[in-house]
């Protein structure tokens, strides 16, 4: 993609309306524009990292045997008045009323819906176990929207709903998600950590918040220090295995949010104590029969007997998770996009666009890359060499290729990684195999 051809409105000054590092970058680099509070038009760049994050969540959904819909946004509110949710939500949500006055609801989970689905379709214990799950646009009239897409009113969530003929079998799904969690996080280039959480409106008796460290997280976490290296024991995981082994060893060590925390189990833990704030990314919860059996979603077991099936629900928060990277990826010049979620996987600069030499090996390079398929923008602006360095920092994409007459001249060209800010000189051909090498 040429920026001249493209839709990039950056923004020089640090935005009024924005606190922290990832919203203000994300206004500074043109990702998303709020077009109410809470709600969020998202634009080019911003779009894609959306994408990206909803692709890898949704392939290991499919890895681990989920099966997706797509569900609306609109509810009907008999759905809720059955499972008694209706009063309980409060302002939280937000009701509307079509021309015949029937009452609707837009979103904010969907257990209700799920639930009605199910029973429409599904008696017997044969079509179990299912996991049903869509990516789809939330609305959540928060008290205090902030911190631009990671407390929105208006949110993109991944949630699944799985369905199970017993108790343990419920719990098995579950460790499913759990471990689905642990490798979908870490494939977005974040270390995950999982720990023992509320339950909240949702309601059940087991449930983990999955929540990724940053200063500036809205909670107060704690956990043992050891578990920072306890991630890759998910990475091999098949899920037919076992699965409750690797949970009871994950959970084995401490790990509790603000409202879980107890001192007393700290006292023999044998790493550090880690208290710091984190980023709720992802929940998840068990919780049985609680809609199934108000909503009389019922199967028939092998012994012919009829039970509310048992449930369990699984969030990701797709759009809380763009803002989210970004706190765990920048520094003072920018975002430093980690490779799997970046929006392009190259900035290629061309620094003098009336050089005819520069132009012709910058269109070298472009068209090599898109003959490989790398995603590469191409900065063929007649902007300052300074503006154009500083813009590509700030998009953080993780390479730069920098063309200038300096470098036609010698053969001799700058590649920039943006993670580590380090720069290597290499000739034409030499980039060629890095760009094999490193963006394929
Ligand atoms: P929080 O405690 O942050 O308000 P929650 O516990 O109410 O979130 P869940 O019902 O667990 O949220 O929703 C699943 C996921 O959806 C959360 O883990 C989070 O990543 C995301 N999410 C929830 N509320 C918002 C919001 N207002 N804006 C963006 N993402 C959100
Ligand atoms: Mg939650």
């Amino acid at each position: 993609m040429k920026l001249t051809d493209y839709f990039l409105p950056l923004k020089k000054d640090k935005p009024k309306e924005a606190e922290i590092t990832s919203h203000i970058l994300m206004l500074r680099s043109g990702m998303c524009q709020q077009s109410s509070s809470g709600i969020y038009s998202w634009l080019p760049l911003g779009k894609k990292v959306l994408d990206k994050i909803e692709k890898i969540t949704k392939d290991e959904m499919n890895a681990s045997g989920a099966i997706e819909i797509l569900m609306p946004t609109i509810q009907p509110a008999e759905l809720w008045i059955e499972s008694s949710r209706y009063q309980d939500y409060g302002k939280e949500m937000l009701r509307i009323k079509d021309r015949n006055k029937k009452e609707l609801l837009y979103g904010p989970t969907n257990e209700e819906l799920i639930t009605d689905i199910f029973r429409n379709n599904v008696q017997s214990y044969k079509n179990l176990p299912l996991n049903l799950y869509h990516v789809q646009w939330k609305f959540r009239d928060e008290v205090r929207p902030r911190f631009g897409v990671m407390r929105g009113r208006e949110f993109l969530m991944k949630d699944a709903y799985s369905f199970d003929i017993s108790e343990d079998n419920a719990k098995k799904s579950y460790n499913k998600m759990f471990v689905a969690y642990m490798k979908l996080f870490k494939k977005m280039g974040l270390s995950p950590i999982a720990m023992k959480a509320e339950t909240g409106p949702i309601g059940g008796d087991l449930s983990h918040e999955f929540i990724i460290i940053s200063k500036t997280g809205e909670s107060d976490v704690f956990f043992d220090e050891s578990l920072l290296d306890m991630q890759k024991l998910f990475d091999e995981i098949d899920y037919n295995g076992d699965l409750q082994e690797y949970i009871n060893k994950y959970t084995s060590f401490y790990a509790a949010t603000d409202e879980m925390h107890n001192p007393k189990e700290t006292q023999n833990i044998s790493g550090n104590l880690i208290k710091t704030k984190g980023i709720e990314v992802g929940h998840i919860f068990h919780f049985g029969q609680k809609y199934s059996k108000p909503m009389n979603a019922t199967i028939t077991n092998e012994k012919g007997q009829n039970l509310p099936v048992f449930m369990g629900s699984y969030g990701v928060g797709v759009s809380r998770l763009v803002g989210g990277i970004i706190e765990a990826n920048h520094d003072e010049n920018g975002i430093i996009w980690p490779k799997e979620v970046s929006p392009f996987m190259c900035s290629l600069i061309n620094l003098n666009c009336d050089n005819e030499k520069c132009l012709e090996v910058s269109n070298q390079i472009y068209n090599y890359c898109n003959k490989k398929m790398i995603d590469v923008l191409f900065d063929d602006t007649k902007e300052s060499i300074g503006s154009k360095l500083t813009t590509a920092d700030l998009i953080g994409f993780p390479y730069q290729v920098i063309i200038g007459p300096k470098g036609v001249k010698n053969d001799n060209f700058e590649i920039k990684t943006r993670k580590t800010n380090k720069i290597i000189n290499l000739s034409l051909n030499e980039i060629f195999n890095f760009i094999n090498e490193n963006m394929v």
